[in-house]
């Protein structure tokens, strides 16, 4: 029986429905407060929530109706530049498919579970400020409203303001080295439906076939300084696609992907960013989830999955824990090593597409890079132990 009663979590993106979903089924009453005034409907690209992320999701009994929305890519193949097949793998038995899908469809089929699940989301309410006691924690949003209740958790993504008041020395979000973009190709580019390209060489790029038999294929453009999403979209499409047929000429098969793009299907998602580890996930009756915490930039395929899990174990330590302090540690004990070492990995992959890496590393089988992130399993009937429990402390 959860000791902690009510939580008000700030951010109504991937983590917030989530974290407040799977409070309930910790017995803990959950309120979502999102800044925007709806659901940022047919904002963002395509993402993809891994066998991880699907297992984590099936706690909360949101699984099946995410794989509904998306698209099943259970297969990888990797290449290089030259057209040259160097592996091939079709997933691990009795995993669930990576699904892709737009981040608009996850949000609103995540939204739409936890709406209906009884969790309240309120649109319009930018986090200003927090104050708390020994008791209690009270959020202050743009409109001059507060709610309050036990906890507070900071959902709400890579430019936190819950960061702030949580770790004001914390370092920033921390750029890659490339800005990234996706598109959709009318290409006839070999690819079979169910699998995951990625082709490497002097430069990279992911696709995929989607139903409607175009290729969604992704690609990043290294440049020292960095530009915001909003500077990148200030340029036009047809300027980018000029400097990423520059870039990709000669490469197989992105030269034939971005030859058959049209400038109005280039999507620019902007700078490939991460956050460095922090000094810290939690202040008194305050904690981070998700990106707020450790997004783990877009190159690793995990910004969605591993928000995800992280929800769920949140919610775990709350049920299981005499008090949110020790319920926090539990939590960041469990957690940090997980997605600091994906996120360390998706850095490595960022310093080499930006040309920055030096010698290139052997690469890996895609089992060997694959295995420990999606192997990935959540106990949530296993009782969660207060620090001073464990073996060895
Ligand atoms: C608009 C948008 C588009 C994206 N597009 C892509 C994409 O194309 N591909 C990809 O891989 N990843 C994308 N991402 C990132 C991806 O959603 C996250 O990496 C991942 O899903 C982790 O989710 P999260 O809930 O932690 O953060 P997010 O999904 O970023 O959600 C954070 C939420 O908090 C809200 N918020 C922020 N500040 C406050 C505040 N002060 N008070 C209240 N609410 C606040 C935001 O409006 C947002 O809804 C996008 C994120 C956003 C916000």
């Amino acid at each position: 029986m959860a000791h902690v009663k009510t939580a008000l979590v700030i951010g109504g993106g991937i983590a917030g429905p989530v974290t407040a979903l799977a409070l309930r089924k910790a017995g803990i009453d959950a309120s979502v407060y999102e800044a925007h005034d709806v659901a940022a409907e047919g904002v963002g690209a395509m993402l993809s929530v891994a066998p991880n992320g699907l297992d984590a999701l099936r706690i909360i009994g949101a699984d099946k109706a995410v794989e509904a929305a998306g698209q099943a890519v259970p297969g990888v193949v990797m290449a290089d530049g030259s057209g040259n097949q160097l592996s091939e793998f079709r997933g691990f038995p009795g995993l669930s498919a990576t699904v892709t899908l737009d981040r608009a469809d996850l949000l609103g089929t995540l939204t739409g579970y936890a709406l209906a699940a009884g969790v309240r989301i309120q649109y319009g309410k930018r986090l200003v400020a927090a104050d708390q006691t020994s008791e209690r924690v009270t959020a202050t949003f743009s409109d001059g409203t507060t709610a309050t209740a036990d906890v507070l958790i900071g959902a709400d993504g890579i430019r936190s303001m819950v960061r702030t008041l949580v770790a004001p020395d914390a370092p920033g979000p921390e750029y890659g080295g490339v800005l990234s973009f996706g598109g959709y190709s009318r290409s006839d580019v070999p690819a079979e439906p169910g699998t995951m390209y990625f082709a490497f060489g002097r430069t990279f790029v992911g696709y995929w076939r989607l139903p409607d038999n175009r290729i969604c294929w992704f690609a990043s453009l290294p440049r020292t300084e960095p530009l915001s999403s909003v500077e990148v979209a200030r340029i036009p499409a047809t300027a980018w696609l000029t400097q990423l047929r520059e870039l990709y000429a000669g490469h197989v098969p992105g030269e034939t992907l971005l030859a058959q793009t049209d400038p109005g299907d280039l999507m620019a998602t902007g700078p490939m960013e991460r956050m460095p580890s922090l000094p810290r996930w939690q202040r008194g009756r305050m904690v981070l989830v998700g990106d707020a915490a450790h997004a783990p930039s877009s190159s690793s395929g995990q910004g969605a999955s591993l928000a995800i899990e992280s929800a769920v174990e949140l919610a775990r330590c709350l049920r299981d824990l005499p008090n949110s302090t020790a319920a926090f540690t539990a939590y960041e004990r469990l957690r940090r090593p997980r997605v600091e070492t994906i996120g360390g990995n998706a850095a490595a992959t960022n310093k080499a597409k930006a040309g920055q890496a030096g010698d290139r590393p052997a690469m890996p089988t895609p089992e060997q890079m694959f295995a420990p992130v999606h192997r990935h399993h959540i106990e949530w009937d296993e009782t969660v132990l207060a620090e001073h429990d464990l073996p060895n402390t």
